[in-house]
Parts: structure tokens; C-alpha cells; sequence
């Protein structure tokens, strides 16, 4: 059969079932250091198989064994077609007329597929483009309606640029930040949130904000309990889906009614272009909402004798006030592709395809060489963290890795949020094989001597 001792080219065979329960054999427990986990017999079929084939078949130019797409998912020849038609659509009918007359149909299309994918309660209008998650979140978090020293709820694993963002704005208004109750492995803490005791119980916050999957952790966030939680004690939550979008079902938060505002990106699960992003926030919401940075496309004015220049600013109306003017439109378009290629494949095979990759990865490298698992092995999450075993550091296994193997991954250092800690991060995309996580696994082994 072919599982994880065949090193023969089997990549993308359809595997059998050997142990349906993918438990493995009775009393196995994390393999020793240095001891490879016997996965030849434990190994559970990888659902997807046709959709991974298909899905590499659409990214012809690939010439790495790319297992890092939470740093950059691979984009698909369409999606570099899509970019490239329109570039050219441009120099052919004049820019602006491509933007209104072209552009405008598959784009709104596109933010109704966002809103679909984050909430029930979204339409297109609720969604703006963006530069990068990074942007939008910090714009958001300019724009919220926070009183002078007002308390926010975050977490210890949140992005190194969003809590700058927050220190920035905490600086300017006094604000407290409050870190909400967390277990060890990072994920938020349900039972502690809802006794609702202590400086972060969420009826005396004004706001709650974090990643639902951090960039340096194998967990996703038990989003949709504290999105309930939030809910029923009347806080607004920011979340981040930046690295969750596109590998874990975001809707089921969204359905609680309890997520006021997204932030997330293009290039990482959903495989879209670099330097896009966006923002979505519910309808009841967004009239509540600042200009995060003043121009004539975010904002107008209207006479305020009283007010400096005699004027007020006014926010456009809805999501307007979030609009960036000036952008590269051709990588809206790229993102549209994308996306639409994304509910083609079906989001829930997506999912798990990339969930049984990561378990499949996490059997196979826990306890190799002495690295571990910075989460569960079933964590139902795209992301890997390897802690590395004593006097080994991740960048030169990263380095090495891409240098020798060809192989994709990601150095985490402590400069990536507050918890962080030095891992190899290992992200595989749904074209991933068991073979390429067999290569994987054979050369961390090789190169932790
Ligand atoms: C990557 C990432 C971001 C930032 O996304 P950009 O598009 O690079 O700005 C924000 N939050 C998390 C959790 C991320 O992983």
C-alpha cells in the first residue's frame, strides 16, 4: 500500500482506509525523540485526492514543494490570467472605463462570495477591498467608536502588527488592554470567558479583538462560543481571519450574530494575489464607524461654522468610509478568480483536505529528531508549529530546507506576537501529497543532526 514508509513516487494516490477510526495501533503514544511514529499502518485516507490533482494541475509553473501557504498560498495559472487580461484591458479602453465598465460586475460578485464565506448576515455592500489584512484591521481599529479609556480584550498570540496597532490607538486614548483568559496552547479559555469574572469579563469591555487562527500557532480559536459570548454581553468583537479564511469554516462565528467586523487577506488560504485584502462589517454597525484615514474618496465635508476651515468631514456612507481610492485593481480581479475557484472546489472539501494534510504532517514529524507539536494532533487547522529539539534553531532548518530540498516552510522567531516562540511552521495547500510530507519529514530528520 502506500503510506508512509513508501517512498516510491506516489503523489496524489487515492489511499485505503487501513484504521477508519485513525487512531493507530492500541496504547501508541507520541513517539520517543528521535523515533519516527509508526504511521504505516494508522495512516487514514486522505479525502480530496482528485481535488488536489486538480488543484496542482491549475499551478503548472510550480517548481517547489510548497508547504508554506500561510505565508502565501499558491496562485493559479486563471488567477495570473485574470490580472494580466485586465492590464491589458486597461491600456486598451483607458483605465477607469475598465474599472466602472469591466471590473465592477465580477468585483461585486466577488464581495458577495467574502460576505458568504464570512457571515450570514453580510451582503456585498458590507465589504470593502483593502490593501493587506494588516491595513484593514488597523483601520478599522482607527475608525472604531471607542470612548477615552475604554477597555479592549485581547489575546497574548495576537499579530505583531495588529498589537502595534492597538498600542497606537491604546496610546492616543488611554485605553486598557485587557488579555482574555487563555489556555496553554493559546486558545481562548470558554468556561473562564463565560464565569465572566475578573478584569476581562466581557460586559465591562468595549471591545474584544483577535486572530481566530495567530500565524505562529497550529490552533484555531473557539470563535464561535465567544462570538455568543460577546453577543449576549453586548461587547463587539474585531476578528482577524487572515490565516483562518479559506481553512476553517469562519460562518459558523459569524452565524451567532456575534462578530461585528472581519479583516483578512488574499494571499494565504485562498490562494489570491499578494497585496489585497479587505474589511467587512455588519450593516448595524458601520454607521457607528470614523474615517480611518480622511480623503476624498473615504469622506466628504459640509459647512460647521464653528469648526476649523468652517467644515465637517463626513464619512461616505456604509462601507464608502473605508474605501482606499487609488489601487491595484488588477489584483481585486486576481482576487475575484481566486475566490471564485475557491467555491468552485467546494470550501468544506477545501477544509478538509487541508486538515487531514496538516494531521497527517503533525503524525508524521512529532517526536522526529526531538521536535514537537505546539498543538494537538488533530488540531482541525491548516497550521503545523514545530517546537525544535534543544540546540537546533528553526531558520536554519527553514534555510536548509528550501536551500537543499526545495521545500517551503516558515522560521517563526519571538518577534511574531507576544507568545511567540522560535517554531517551524509547516502549512501544506490542498495540492500537497503524503509523498511531499514524507520528503518533508525525511530531511527535518536529516537536517536536526
Ligand atoms: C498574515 C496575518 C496578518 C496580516 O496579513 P497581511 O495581509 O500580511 O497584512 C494578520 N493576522 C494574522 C493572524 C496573520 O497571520
Amino acid at each position: 500500500m502506500a503510506d508512509t514508509g513508501n517512498r516510491q513516487p506516489t503523489a496524489g494516490r487515492a489511499e485505503s482506509p487501513v484504521d477508519p477510526a485513525g487512531e493507530g495501533p492500541a496504547g501508541e503514544g507520541p513517539a520517543a525523540p528521535g523515533q519516527r511514529r509508526p504511521t504505516a499502518a494508522a495512516e487514514p485516507a486522505l479525502p480530496g485526492d482528485e481535488l488536489g490533482q486538480a488543484w496542482l494541475a491549475a499551478r503548472a509553473g510550480l517548481t517547489v514543494t510548497h508547504l508554506d501557504t500561510a505565508a502565501a498560498g499558491v496562485p493559479s495559472g486563471a488567477v495570473r490570467a485574470a490580472q494580466a487580461a485586465y492590464l491589458a484591458t486597461e491600456a486598451s479602453v483607458g483605465s477607469y472605463v475598465a474599472q466602472y465598465e469591466v471590473a465592477a460586475g465580477p468585483l461585486t460578485a466577488a464581495r458577495e462570495t467574502l460576505a458568504g464565506l464570512l457571515d450570514p448576515a453580510l451582503r456585498a455592500a458590507d465589504v470593502a477591498f483593502h490593501h493587506n489584512a494588516t491595513s484593514g484591521l488597523a483601520a478599522l481599529l482607527a475608525a472604531w467608536p471607542l470612548p477615552p479609556g475604554g477597555r479592549v480584550g485581547i489575546v497574548p498570540s495576537d499579530f505583531r502588527s495588529n498589537w502595534l496597532a492597538l498600542l497606537d490607538r491604546a496610546a492616543r486614548d488611554g485605553l486598557e488592554l485587557v488579555d482574555l483568559p487563555t489556555q496553554p496552547d493559546g486558545r481562548l479559555d470558554v468556561d473562564r470567558l463565560a464565569r465572566g469574572d475578573g478584569p476581562a469579563a466581557l460586559d465591562g469591555l468595549d471591545l474584544v479583538m483577535f486572530p481566530e487562527v495567530p500565524s505562529q500557532r497550529g490552533i484555531v480559536q473557539p470563535t464561535a462560543a465567544v462570538a455568543a459570548l460577546c453577543r449576549a454581553a453586548g461587547v463587539p468583537l474585531l476578528l482577524d481571519v487572515a490565516q483562518s479564511l479559506g481553512q476553517v469554516d469562519v460562518t459558523a462565528a459569524g452565524a451567532t450574530g456575534g462578530v461585528t467586523a472581519y479583516a483578512g487577506t488574499s494571499r494565504k488560504w485562498l490562494c489570491g494575489p499578494r497585496g489585497v485584502g479587505f474589511v467587512a462589517v455588519r450593516p448595524d454597525f458601520a454607521e457607528r464607524l470614523g474615517v480611518a484615514a480622511a480623503s476624498g474618496y473615504a469622506a466628504g465635508w459640509e459647512p460647521a461654522p464653528a469648526a476649523p476651515g468652517g467644515s465637517r468631514l463626513v464619512p461616505a456612507p456604509g462601507m464608502g468610509r473605508f474605501d482606499v481610492g487609488e489601487a491595484p485593481v488588477a489584483g481585486w480581479l486576481g482576487f475575484a478568480a481566486a475566490l471564485a475557484e475557491h467555491a468552485d472546489a467546494g470550501p468544506g472539501a477545501v477544509r478538509a483536505r487541508i486538515h487531514a494534510l496538516a494531521g497527517a504532517a503533525r503524525r508524521r514529524l512529532d517526536g522526529l529528531a526531538g521536535w514537537r507539536l505546539g498543538e494537538d494532533v488533530g488540531s482541525p487547522c491548516g497550521i503545523v508549529a514545530l517546537l525544535p529539539p534543544a540546540g537546533v534553531d528553526p531558520a536554519t532548518v527553514k534555510d536548509r530546507l528550501a536551500r537543499e530540498e526545495r521545500i517551503l516552510t516558515t522560521a517563526i522567531g519571538p518577534a511574531r506576537a507576544r507568545d511567540a516562540v522560535p517554531v517551524l511552521r509547516v502549512s501544506p495547500p490542498v495540492h500537497a501529497t503524503l509523498a511531499d510530507l514524507d520528503r518533508l519529514a525525511e530531511a527535518v530528520e536529516r537536517l536536526s543532526h
